[in-house]
């Protein structure tokens, strides 16, 4: 193959990157797939899966929900805690802004749930087929009833990525990470998620008429490659971490490398929402870099306000906008009509005040970002790695380290424990001379 750089060349390249645009999965399933992750938030009082509601004894299984607006946006993603099943919680949080959302719960909700779905006149409630919320037999029918009455719909939703969205995920693992990483990682979760004796019984605790033998090992296998796009973003951050707070040195453009992060609240939490935004950079339009963001808030019991990923405006049709990045120099480049992930989550945010807000997001926020960031009143940013010189394009980055130096905003990183190997190895000069400061 000819390696020379003329503008045909950059032509054909730019259409290969196109195309990789669309291998990723559905906004469906990945509503599914956050709804799921939701059920890993961490609590501090509860441990495992199951949860006790504070009203009744009986044992609730911990469930993660997504609402979606019928714009299309997120209006709110939460889990049970506190004693609040996970619908319930958005549902008192967001009242008035129910109708006509379709709703995403990790498992068939309750009968409690149930009423208040139906009651909110939510359009639609999907969850896996995977135990529900609660397995009483009698919760299960008076759910089903309530659902038959009303004009709500609920469906079973049997998630689906297709292999070519797995096998490009892949490639672009970090160096770092093998595939064997990633499927030590999946069957783990999938261990975690998945009952057989559950799915046997399935049939008769979903409102699934046709759940033969066949399709029962297809959902099991569709089931399967959910875990195994979770993993992907999951498995890097399970190599190890290195979190800590980022100083600006005066005379270096660089992070000081012996600051840690004992002050900051909760690794947990930060460590399960920069998984979270990791799977939402792969949600992108842009075909080369891929950022996610989200918002949280309170220090105590965080919620999350907000969510983005970097895109072309809403609903814009493929070829309305250029795709080529400065990398593809024949093209006029897609950087002014991109809307980058901080702007989109800042936009759709469920709440407008955002003083104790903390922002996760897996590139360092860039000048046009930051002083919207600053505006907004969010003074934590939780940055994931950090931009390679060549992934910065037309972009700087030079704002968010003023307002670090200033204390305007107090910055986190939160790298893998490699690639912030790789990163000192290549600044020794640096390293050294804060070691010896
Ligand atoms: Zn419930
Ligand atoms: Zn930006």
């Amino acid at each position: 193959m000819a390696t020379g750089t003329s503008s045909q060349d950059k032509l054909i390249k730019t259409a290969s990157d196109c195309e990789k645009r669309e291998t990723r999965i559905t906004k469906e399933n990945l509503y599914m797939v956050l709804a799921l992750w939701m059920e890993r938030f961490p609590l501090q009082s509860s441990t495992g899966q199951s949860f006790k509601s504070n009203s009744n004894s009986k044992k609730f299984k911990k469930v993660g929900v997504v609402f979606v607006l019928p714009t299309d946006r997120v209006l709110a993603t939460d889990c049970s805690r506190d004693g609040v099943h996970g619908v319930a919680r958005v549902m008192v949080n967001h009242c008035g802004k129910l109708e006509g959302c379709k709703v995403f719960v990790s498992r068939k909700p309750c009968s409690l749930c149930a009423k208040l779905l139906v009651q909110s006149r939510v359009s639609r409630v999907f969850y896996l087929p995977i135990e529900p919320e609660s397995e009483d037999e009698g919760e299960l029918a008076r759910a089903d009833n309530l659902f038959k009455v009303s004009p709500v719909g609920q469906s079973v939703f049997v998630p689906c990525v297709e292999e070519r969205v797995l096998t490009k995920d892949e490639k672009r693992l970090p160096v770092a990470i093998t595939p064997q990483d990633v499927h030590i990682c999946h069957e783990k979760l999938f261990e975690e998620w998945w009952n057989t004796e559950w799915i046997k019984r399935a049939q008769k605790c979903l409102p699934w008429p046709c759940l033969d033998i066949r399709m029962k090992s297809q959902v099991q296998s569709d089931f399967k490659s959910l875990m195994k796009w979770i993993a992907v973003s999951k498995a890097p951050m399970d190599k190890g971490i290195v979190f800590r707070r980022v100083k600006i040195t005066e005379d270096f453009d660089a992070i000081s490398d012996d600051c840690d992060a004992n002050d900051y609240p909760d690794f947990q939490v930060a460590n399960h929402m920069m998984i979270f935004a990791k799977m939402l950079a792969r949600q992108t339009d842009d075909p080369k870099t891929g950022v996610g963001a989200v918002i949280v808030k309170g220090k105590d019991s965080a919620e999350i306000v907000t969510l983005g990923w970097n895109g072309f405006p809403s609903k814009a049709l493929y070829g309305e906008f250029p795709r080529a990045s400065d990398a593809d120099a024949a093209l006029e480049t897609k950087f002014p009509y991109v809307i980058h992930a901080e702007q989109n989550a800042l936009l759709v945010r469920n709440t407008k005040d955002l003083t104790d807000g903390v922002l996760f997001v897996t590139k360092p926020p860039c000048d046009e970002c930051a002083p919207l960031i600053k505006l907004s009143g969010v003074k934590t940013v939780v940055v994931g790695e950090t931009r390679k010189k060549s992934q910065r394009g037309e972009l700087s980055y030079d704002l968010i380290r003023e307002y670090i130096r200033e204390g305007i905003v107090t910055c986190y990183q939160m790298e893998t424990r490699k690639t912030q190997a790789k990163r000192s190895a290549s600044y020794p000069e640096i390293r050294k001379k804060l070691k010896s400061s």
